[in-house]
Protein backbone atom coordinates (compact mmCIF):
# COMPACT_ATOMS: atom_id res chain seq x y z
CA UNK A 1 0.00 0.00 0.00
CA UNK A 2 0.97 3.16 -0.88
CA UNK A 3 0.08 6.62 0.88
CA UNK A 4 1.12 9.73 -0.79
CA UNK A 5 1.63 12.90 1.28
CA UNK A 6 2.30 16.46 -0.14
CA UNK A 7 2.01 20.22 0.72
CA UNK A 8 3.72 23.02 0.82
CA UNK A 9 6.21 24.27 2.71
CA UNK A 10 6.00 23.42 6.61
CA UNK A 11 2.99 22.53 6.33
CA UNK A 12 2.99 19.72 9.17
CA UNK A 13 3.19 16.64 6.22
CA UNK A 14 6.61 15.12 7.32
CA UNK A 15 5.55 14.61 10.93
CA UNK A 16 2.31 13.13 9.51
CA UNK A 17 3.94 10.96 6.83
CA UNK A 18 5.81 9.72 10.06
CA UNK A 19 2.87 9.01 12.66
CA UNK A 20 0.86 7.48 9.45
CA UNK A 21 4.30 4.82 8.71
CA UNK A 22 4.95 4.13 12.23
CA UNK A 23 0.95 3.40 12.93
CA UNK A 24 0.35 0.85 9.84
CA UNK A 25 4.36 -0.23 10.83
CA UNK A 26 5.16 0.83 6.44
CA UNK A 27 8.79 2.94 5.56
CA UNK A 28 8.69 6.45 5.59
CA UNK A 29 10.70 8.77 2.98
CA UNK A 30 10.49 12.71 3.32
CA UNK A 31 11.46 13.05 -0.35
CA UNK A 32 12.19 16.60 0.47
CA UNK A 33 15.88 14.99 2.19
CA UNK A 34 16.64 14.18 -1.11
CA UNK A 35 16.51 17.61 -3.18
CA UNK A 36 18.28 18.79 0.68
CA UNK A 37 20.95 16.65 0.03
CA UNK A 38 21.84 17.13 -3.21
CA UNK A 39 21.98 21.34 -2.71
CA UNK A 40 24.15 20.23 0.82
CA UNK A 41 26.90 18.89 -1.48
CA UNK A 42 26.54 21.49 -3.81
CA UNK A 43 27.09 23.97 -1.36
CA UNK A 44 29.83 21.73 0.39
CA UNK A 45 31.64 21.71 -2.58
CA UNK A 46 31.07 25.59 -3.23
CA UNK A 47 28.84 24.80 -6.27
CA UNK A 48 26.90 27.40 -7.49
CA UNK A 49 23.58 26.50 -7.47
CA UNK A 50 23.05 28.08 -11.17
CA UNK A 51 24.72 25.13 -11.87
CA UNK A 52 21.62 22.99 -13.60
CA UNK A 53 24.53 20.07 -15.16
CA UNK A 54 26.72 19.81 -11.75
CA UNK A 55 23.50 19.23 -10.10
CA UNK A 56 22.04 16.51 -12.29
CA UNK A 57 25.53 15.08 -11.75
CA UNK A 58 25.25 15.25 -8.18
CA UNK A 59 21.75 13.66 -7.63
CA UNK A 60 22.97 10.64 -10.46
CA UNK A 61 25.72 9.98 -7.36
CA UNK A 62 23.63 10.65 -4.51
CA UNK A 63 24.35 9.21 -1.48
CA UNK A 64 20.77 8.29 -0.11
CA UNK A 65 22.35 6.59 3.22
CA UNK A 66 22.41 9.75 5.04
CA UNK A 67 19.20 11.06 4.77
CA UNK A 68 19.22 11.50 8.82
CA UNK A 69 22.01 14.26 8.46
CA UNK A 70 20.53 16.93 11.03
CA UNK A 71 22.38 19.42 8.55
CA UNK A 72 19.87 18.47 6.09
CA UNK A 73 17.14 20.50 7.86
CA UNK A 74 18.34 24.17 8.24
CA UNK A 75 16.61 26.76 6.56
CA UNK A 76 18.94 28.15 4.55
CA UNK A 77 19.01 24.21 2.73
CA UNK A 78 15.69 24.42 2.62
CA UNK A 79 16.00 27.01 0.21
CA UNK A 80 18.84 26.21 -1.84
CA UNK A 81 16.64 22.82 -2.64
CA UNK A 82 14.04 24.81 -3.54
CA UNK A 83 16.56 25.59 -6.56
CA UNK A 84 18.21 22.33 -7.80
CA UNK A 85 14.45 20.93 -7.57
CA UNK A 86 13.27 23.07 -10.07
CA UNK A 87 15.15 21.10 -12.63
CA UNK A 88 13.91 18.03 -14.39
CA UNK A 89 17.09 16.29 -14.79
CA UNK A 90 17.65 16.64 -10.92
CA UNK A 91 13.74 15.06 -10.69
CA UNK A 92 14.25 12.52 -13.01
CA UNK A 93 17.76 10.95 -11.19
CA UNK A 94 15.54 10.96 -8.15
CA UNK A 95 12.58 9.34 -9.44
CA UNK A 96 13.68 5.86 -9.44
CA UNK A 97 14.73 5.52 -6.22
CA UNK A 98 11.54 6.56 -4.93
CA UNK A 99 9.18 4.58 -7.26
CA UNK A 100 11.71 1.61 -5.70
CA UNK A 101 10.98 2.96 -2.38
CA UNK A 102 6.91 3.31 -2.63
CA UNK A 103 7.19 -0.28 -3.74
CA UNK A 104 8.03 -1.70 -0.76
CA UNK A 105 5.95 -4.78 1.71
CA UNK A 106 3.91 -4.20 3.38
CA UNK A 107 3.89 -0.29 2.22
CA UNK A 108 5.14 3.20 2.46
CA UNK A 109 4.30 6.80 3.25
CA UNK A 110 6.01 8.98 1.18
CA UNK A 111 5.84 13.33 1.62
CA UNK A 112 6.83 15.82 -1.03
CA UNK A 113 5.55 18.21 -3.47
CA UNK A 114 4.88 15.86 -6.28
CA UNK A 115 4.09 12.40 -4.91
CA UNK A 116 0.69 12.16 -6.08
CA UNK A 117 1.23 13.39 -9.00
CA UNK A 118 4.13 12.52 -10.52
CA UNK A 119 6.24 10.33 -8.23
CA UNK A 120 3.35 7.87 -7.27
CA UNK A 121 0.36 8.96 -9.39
CA UNK A 122 -1.38 5.38 -8.38
CA UNK A 123 -0.96 5.57 -5.10
CA UNK A 124 -3.80 4.04 -2.85
CA UNK A 125 -4.30 7.31 -1.02
CA UNK A 126 -2.92 10.77 -1.69
CA UNK A 127 -3.25 13.59 0.81
CA UNK A 128 -2.61 17.24 0.42
CA UNK A 129 -1.73 18.84 3.31
CA UNK A 130 -1.89 22.95 3.41
CA UNK A 131 -2.04 25.43 6.80
CA UNK A 132 -2.17 29.38 6.25
CA UNK A 133 1.45 30.85 5.43
CA UNK A 134 1.42 32.63 8.71
CA UNK A 135 0.78 29.45 10.55
CA UNK A 136 3.69 27.40 8.74
CA UNK A 137 5.92 30.00 9.48
CA UNK A 138 4.96 29.93 13.43
CA UNK A 139 5.59 26.23 13.21
CA UNK A 140 8.80 26.26 11.76
CA UNK A 141 10.18 29.07 13.79
CA UNK A 142 9.38 27.19 16.77
CA UNK A 143 10.73 24.15 15.42
CA UNK A 144 14.27 26.23 14.19
CA UNK A 145 14.18 27.50 17.61
CA UNK A 146 14.09 24.24 19.66
CA UNK A 147 17.17 23.38 17.33
CA UNK A 148 19.32 26.47 18.57
CA UNK A 149 18.69 27.68 15.01
CA UNK A 150 18.35 32.06 15.22
CA UNK A 151 15.84 33.41 13.27
CA UNK A 152 13.42 35.68 12.97
CA UNK A 153 9.72 35.03 12.49
CA UNK A 154 9.41 37.60 9.64
CA UNK A 155 12.35 35.87 7.58
CA UNK A 156 10.58 32.89 7.40
CA UNK A 157 7.34 33.61 6.62
CA UNK A 158 8.92 35.35 3.64
CA UNK A 159 10.97 32.46 2.86
CA UNK A 160 7.68 30.14 3.07
CA UNK A 161 5.90 32.88 0.55
CA UNK A 162 9.02 32.61 -1.56
CA UNK A 163 9.38 28.76 -1.73
CA UNK A 164 5.69 28.13 -2.14
CA UNK A 165 5.55 30.85 -4.94
CA UNK A 166 9.02 28.72 -6.49
CA UNK A 167 7.11 25.47 -5.88
CA UNK A 168 3.67 26.37 -7.43
CA UNK A 169 4.51 27.81 -10.29
CA UNK A 170 7.67 25.97 -12.03
CA UNK A 171 7.51 24.33 -15.04
CA UNK A 172 8.61 21.09 -13.56
CA UNK A 173 6.74 18.92 -11.47
CA UNK A 174 4.68 21.90 -9.57
CA UNK A 175 3.38 21.76 -6.47
CA UNK A 176 -0.23 21.37 -6.98
CA UNK A 177 -2.90 18.54 -5.17
CA UNK A 178 -3.28 15.17 -7.47
CA UNK A 179 -7.25 15.84 -8.98
CA UNK A 180 -8.10 12.49 -6.45
CA UNK A 181 -5.90 14.21 -3.28
CA UNK A 182 -7.86 14.35 -0.26
CA UNK A 183 -7.01 18.26 1.05
CA UNK A 184 -6.23 18.66 4.50
CA UNK A 185 -6.00 22.10 5.90
CA UNK A 186 -4.30 22.20 9.41
CA UNK A 187 -4.14 25.64 10.50
CA UNK A 188 -6.31 25.32 12.90
CA UNK A 189 -5.41 21.79 14.41
CA UNK A 190 -2.50 21.18 16.15
CA UNK A 191 -0.20 18.10 15.92
CA UNK A 192 -2.54 15.49 17.48
CA UNK A 193 -5.66 16.43 15.90
CA UNK A 194 -4.16 16.85 12.41
CA UNK A 195 -2.83 12.89 12.97
CA UNK A 196 -6.26 11.75 14.18
CA UNK A 197 -8.00 13.87 10.53
CA UNK A 198 -5.30 12.44 8.68
CA UNK A 199 -5.53 9.13 10.16
CA UNK A 200 -9.71 8.76 9.51
CA UNK A 201 -9.01 10.22 6.14
CA UNK A 202 -6.63 6.98 5.41
CA UNK A 203 -8.86 4.23 6.96
CA UNK A 204 -11.55 5.40 5.45
CA UNK A 205 -10.16 6.14 1.99
CA UNK A 206 -9.26 2.22 2.50
CA UNK A 207 -11.71 0.61 4.08
O1 LIG B 1 9.82 19.51 2.09
P1 LIG B 1 11.10 20.26 2.17
O2 LIG B 1 10.96 21.65 2.69
O3 LIG B 1 12.17 19.51 2.88
O4 LIG B 1 11.60 20.37 0.65
C1 LIG B 1 12.66 21.19 0.26
C2 LIG B 1 12.44 21.61 -1.20
O5 LIG B 1 12.57 20.46 -2.03
C3 LIG B 1 11.04 22.17 -1.48
O6 LIG B 1 10.97 23.58 -1.35
C4 LIG B 1 10.77 21.74 -2.91
O7 LIG B 1 11.20 22.73 -3.80
C5 LIG B 1 11.63 20.52 -3.10
N1 LIG B 1 10.86 19.29 -3.17
C6 LIG B 1 10.35 18.93 -4.38
N2 LIG B 1 9.69 17.74 -4.53
C7 LIG B 1 9.51 16.93 -3.49
C8 LIG B 1 10.00 17.29 -2.20
C9 LIG B 1 10.66 18.50 -2.08
O8 LIG B 1 10.50 19.66 -5.37
N3 LIG B 1 8.88 15.77 -3.68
Amino acid sequence: MIIAIDGPAASGKGTLGKRLSEHFGFAHLDTGLLYRAVARVMLDREIALAERDAAHEVALNLDVTHLDDPRLRGAQIGEAASVVSGYQPVRDALLAFQRQFAEQPPGAVLDGRDIGTVVCPHADVKLFITAAPEERARRRHLELLKRGEQTEYATILEDIRRRDERDMNRATAPLKPAADAIILDTTHLDAEAAFQAALDLVKAKVA
